[in-house]
């Protein structure tokens, strides 16, 4: 952990170092009326971290930007492997190492150390909006609450939906598992001897046997998926019923299903 006063010289040098490159963005050349010096801004503290593309937001931070990826090392946690920090265009970021996660805001404020008016200092600038300093931030609208609290359920209840998914696979798994192994078990008796417990006591074994090895192989696929996939395929499968079919056979015809930090865990038959 870096200690508040190494931070505030961090947030220092990066402020230095921002005035030092000649940083345009589309807005610089047009500041809208409302955002001149001193004037309270109409625009919410996210509403002008989203002026600023991530890529240069990134770059100024000090990450190794790759576009086509997403994919970094995590400068908050100093981590070498250079894809375990994921990024998207709007904004979210994921360390898949000391999982830290949120919005531009956040990572201002984590790489800087640093509180969120000095986050928004830096953002502003970055976005060419007026003078940072003297900038009063409007708060959220009672829309944007709504629109934030329905986020927030919605979040929520698809957790719950995950949760639920992950241990219905895990059950119908060791389900399947378990009547193969009693099936097993019983046919090896049968041939050391004794005779049938009821007519056609084998033939069911056997049916059971090859029923649970079926089943097994595509159970297994949901099991990873649901797992050790990444996100993306994990919501996919939770959401869309229709989608799974073809998420259990990718995952069988790749032979295992890739993480979120690009891992390969392997479908072991
Ligand atoms: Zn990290």
């Amino acid at each position: 952990m870096k200690s508040p006063d190494s931070g505030n010289c961090q947030a220092m040098k990066f402020e230095s170092a921002m005035s030092d490159t000649e940083y345009t963005s589309s807005q610089t050349n047009s500041t809208p009326e409302h955002l001149v010096s001193g004037v309270p801004t109409s625009l919410s503290p996210q509403e002008v971290a989203s002026l600023v593309p991530m890529p240069a937001l990134l770059a100024q931070l000090g990450f190794m930007v790759n576009e086509r990826t997403r994919r970094s090392q995590c400068i908050l946690c100093a981590a070498h492997n250079p894809t375990t920090f994921s990024w998207r265009p709007d904004g979210r970021w994921h360390c898949f190492r000391c999982n830290a996660g949120g919005d531009r805001i956040g990572l201002v404020r984590g790489v800087l150390q640093c509180g969120f008016r000095e986050a928004m200092r830096v953002l502003c600038g970055l976005a060419g909006v007026a003078d940072p300093k003297n900038v009063e931030f409007r708060g959220p609208t009672p829309e944007e609450k709504r629109r934030l609290d329905r986020l927030k359920r919605a979040a929520q209840e698809y957790q719950i939906l995950e949760n639920a998914e992950q241990l219905r696979q895990t059950d119908e798994l060791r389900r399947v598992e378990r009547l193969g192994m009693l099936a097993a078990d019983r046919l090896l008796h049968l041939r050391s001897g004794p005779q049938e417990r009821f007519c056609n006591e084998e033939d069911l074994a056997w049916d059971a046997l090859t029923l649970s090895h079926r089943e097994r192989v595509p159970l297994l696929a949901a099991y990873l998926i649901m797992s050790f996939s990444s996100e993306e395929d994990r919501q996919q499968f939770v959401l869309y019923p229709r989608r799974r079919t073809k998420l259990i056979d990718d995952c069988i015809w790749r032979g295992g299903v890739i993480t979120d930090t690009g891992a390969f865990v392997e479908l072991a038959l």
